[in-house]
């Protein structure tokens, strides 16, 4: 069975996947956070990557071979237009990079298929009302305020890394000794 759904998003962020293809975080109001590739998106149709730059608040058209909504592998984005204006962040630049920082923070941190409307509203705040928030309003948002945070490895309370695998934080030292795990673990700030 071929899905194919229309939904309003917000793009998370976004990754290359070989030559044409780009991988595309996004956070759906009605399927929360979604992963879908979108083919040939700077190679052929530009129009489409445009709209599909980080903090983009648009209307997405997927489609999937699986038959279920909630299972959020194989999608692809066959269609996106911004909605309204696109937000100019000219001369807000230090605001911009912290709602670059939240929604690559989400676009790791939140798993997939999890509707959640206060995350929704959460993120149009950041990427559409231009609030200034940072990655730790994030945490506190999401319910993992990292005040009486410490490593999980070595229990030092200089934590400056997230690993959202169990929610838990390690410090710099613990990450860098496993240069292999580096990518699974997110940089606070
Ligand atoms: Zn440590």
């Amino acid at each position: 069975m071929i899905l194919d759904v229309t939904t309003e998003a917000i793009v998370l962020d976004k990754e290359d996947l070989g030559e044409c293809d780009t991988r595309i975080f996004l956070y759906t109001k009605d399927f929360g956070k979604v992963m879908a590739k979108a083919t040939s998106s700077r190679k052929i149709t530009s129009k489409l990557a445009a709209h599909l730059e980080p903090l983009s608040y648009i209307t997405a058209r997927l489609i999937s071979k699986g038959d279920s909504v909630f299972d959020a592998r194989g999608y692809q984005v066959a269609d996106a237009l911004l909605i309204g204006e696109s937000v100019n962040w000219k001369g807000e630049e230090q605001k911009l990079e912290n709602a670059l920082k939240v929604s690559y923070f989400i676009s790791r941190a939140v798993p997939d298929g999890v509707t959640d409307r206060d995350l929704w509203d959460f993120l149009m705040r950041v990427s559409v009302n231009k609030d200034d928030i940072s990655v730790k309003d994030t945490l506190d948002f999401l319910g993992l305020g990292k005040e009486h945070a410490s490593c999980e490895i070595c229990s030092s309370s200089d934590t400056e890394y997230f690993y959202p695998k169990n929610n838990s934080f390690v410090c710099r030292g613990c990450v860098s000794a496993a240069p292999a795990y580096k990518k699974e673990f997110i940089k606070l700030n």
